[in-house]
């Protein structure tokens, strides 16, 4: 049986897509090629153009603590409009050299995130990710990276063993099509436990869409059908830290 489909790469005008969350919505539910059983918002945060200023980590958290919150609250108000319909994911997009130095308190900041996409990472970023990728609360993965460009000095063996040990997912993205450009890695994945998460990276253009159709294709030629990434809800997730009143208050 094969897996739920997820577009997990979608752009809306909270950072620079064109189309709205409803209207993303209903352009993959109108999508005959592919049956999707939901979609993922990852709009990028912690980037508006201050953030290359910033000094220090309360700077950043007053900088960006309440645009996280904004985000999060609209895309999970759509997930309440479209539930039964489609499954609306909150994911995020994350730029690594921008971000590299602020990880720590972007982690303590991804309250209500399901996952998250970094991109533009090189091979030392792929390295410092991998020692601290399990400690993230939710998945992480990189998006659109074409492996033989973005790790040019670095075996395919070492950079997807990396990967498979972090548990970092790897987006198959509509940008990088065809895959078949891509062969060697797509013959290496098989043989390792790497994640595969499908994405578009939607702006301003809904016709990528149908795309994903070739990419499931595709994958599952190679083997990779059960792979793709199934993201989890984080506020299905019990409490974690429920503390009984009287043992807070001593
Ligand atoms: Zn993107």
């Amino acid at each position: 049986m094969a897996q739920p489909i997820y577009n997990l790469h979608n752009h809306t005008p909270f950072s620079d897509g064109a189309y709205t969350i409803d209207e993303l919505c209903e352009a993959h539910l109108a999508c005959s090629a592919v049956p999707f059983e939901g979609i993922g918002i990852s709009d990028n945060l912690f980037c508006t153009p201050s953030s290359r200023e910033i000094q220090g980590e309360r700077q950043f958290e007053r900088t960006f603590a309440s645009e996280t919150r904004d985000y999060v609250e609209t895309v999970h108000a759509a997930r309440r409009r479209w539930a039964g319909k489609l499954r609306v994911f909150c994911g995020c997009e994350i730029n690594w050299p921008l971000n590299k130095s602020n990880l720590g308190t972007i982690r303590e900041m991804l309250n209500g995130i399901d996952y998250v996409l970094f991109e533009f990472v090189d091979w030392a970023g792929l390295t410092l990710l991998a020692n601290q990728a399990r400690r993230w609360p939710c998945p992480v993965g990189l998006s659109h990276v074409d492996v033989t460009r973005a790790f040019p000095t670095t075996s395919m063996d070492q950079v997807v063993r990396t990967m498979a040990n972090a548990r970092i997912f790897y987006e198959a993205n509509t940008s990088l099509m065809p895959l078949a450009d891509h062969e060697r890695w797509f013959n290496t994945l098989p043989n390792h436990r790497v994640t595969i998460a499908i994405g578009t990276d939607t702006h301003d253009d809904l016709d990528c869409i149908n795309q994903i159709a070739e990419i499931v294709r595709y994958l599952e030629e190679k083997g990779l059908g059960e792979k793709f990434l199934q993201p989890r809800l984080r506020e299905e997730e019990p409490e974690r830290t429920t503390v009984p009143q009287s043992a807070s208050s001593r």
